[in-house]
């Protein structure tokens, strides 16, 4: 018999009743290290008290209104977002999926309103993922997001991850632009090179065509700069977020400069709930904590001291380990054996992770964790290790 709450999922049995910072703590009230984040949501660790102050001051006063009426919130929200980034104006909305959704609609106005609406194509990348709405299972190209749910929208064009001549040789005049994580999370922890993101800049520019980046799990500060792709001292045209923007309340946002975003006219694109008061004031005790300075140096710092735990660890498991990836406080351990079965062992250590394609595990820390808290992670970590190590020989 079908459950109540449609089967979609593959669960753990395990329930939380509550959290603190890095900490989860299950219906027992055993504690979790948590380097699963909600899967890279949790910006700020749990239960962060500006955050719930926040919100529960927002909630006694209005929940919603609908974009019918102007909200003050929102605005503080887009007018941050637009002084702390390349963009000139933001769309609110509810999730990642659409995010990008408004980021390749804005994609496909853009060349309407330049009269040259056979644009519509956009360039995405292997491995990629934007999202399990129809139009973003078909950007990501996944296989298995897309079985059963043919036919896919045909607008995209895959390349190899990071292959730049392939890029340049698939644009075409129906390319409208190109779509891809600057630093893939879903596929497995993989970070575009500076000088690539740089060049892919160059080559959109020489085209005519638009830098669309999906930073929905990348951005918010999990890189050590707000965006990810500032680290290439570059910019996009239209970006997606999303995940850690609220801190745990859903919200996305899809930024966009001025002229890529001037087909985007009242009439063209909406959401009831997105940019909702409530929503707009936890991104924006969100953003009070990331912009605060000092803060994102802080969050380099200890992506730094991660990083270096990290390969001390690699080396010290050769047997489970067989590589480490990423960036910031974004890392991905790739197995030898199966990645869920150090997800497993790692559970069984008390500590949160989530897996990700490339046979990787994800770690995905709040970006207000502590030295000590990577300590007992790497502990943890080793142990998981050691578990699976004895297990497979
Ligand atoms: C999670 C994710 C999405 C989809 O976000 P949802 O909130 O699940 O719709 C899109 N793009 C990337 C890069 C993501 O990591």
């Amino acid at each position: 018999m079908i459950t109540p709450v449609m089967p979609t999922y593959g669960r753990f049995d395990l329930a939380f009743e509550r959290g603190e910072g890095t900490y989860l703590y299950d219906e027992n009230g055993t504690r979790y290290l948590d380097f699963c984040g909600g899967i890279a949501v949790t910006l700020i660790g749990h239960a962060h008290p500006h955050l719930v102050a926040e919100v529960q001051a927002q909630a006694a006063k209005l929940l919603h209104t609908s974009n019918l009426y102007r909200i003050p919130q929102q605005e503080k929200l887009a007018e941050r977002l637009v002084e702390a980034t390349f963009a000139d104006t933001v769309f609110f909305c509810n999730s990642g999926a659409e995010a990008v959704e408004c980021a390749l609609k804005t994609a496909r106005r853009y060349h309407f309103a330049n009269g040259a609406p056979e644009r519509y194509r956009l360039i995405t990348m292997d491995g990629a993922f934007h999202g399990r709405t129809l139009a973003t299972i078909a950007a990501g190209g996944q296989p298995k997001h897309i079985e059963g749910f043919e036919p896919v929208l045909d607008a995209y064009d895959r390349v190899p991850f990071g292959d730049l001549d392939a890029l340049e040789a698939a644009i075409g005049p129906e390319t409208a632009g190109v779509l891809f994580e600057p630093v893939r999370g879903e596929g497995g922890i993989n970070a575009i090179p500076h000088e690539l993101l740089a060049a892919i800049r160059i080559l959109c520019d020489k085209h005519g065509i638009l830098l669309v980046l999906d930073e929905v799990q990348c951005g918010m500060g999990r890189t050590g700069k707000l965006f990810a792709h500032e680290w290439a001292g570059t910019a996009p045209d239209i970006m997606a977020t999303a995940k850690g923007l609220g801190g745990g309340f859903p919200i996305g946002a899809c930024l966009a400069t001025e002229e890529a975003a001037k087909g985007m006219v009242p009439g063209t694109h909406g959401s009831t709930f997105g940019g909702n008061p409530l929503a707009c004031a936890a991104a924006n005790a969100v953003l009070d904590v990331v912009l605060e300075p000092g803060f994102l140096d802080r969050v380099q710092e200890l992506a730094g001291y991660l990083g270096q735990k990290l390969g001390t660890l690699a080396a010290r498991h050769p047997d489970v380990i067989d590589s480490v990836h990423g960036v910031g406080l974004m890392r991905g351990i790739r197995c030898t054996g199966t990645n869920g079965d150090l997800v497993a062992a790692l559970t069984e250590q008390h500590m949160l992770t989530v897996g990700a394609g490339d046979n990787q595990v994800r770690l995905l820390p709040p970006l207000t964790i502590t030295e000590d808290e990577i300590d007992q992670a790497v502990d943890a970590l080793d142990r998981a290790c050691a578990t699976v190590s004895g297990a497979s020989g």
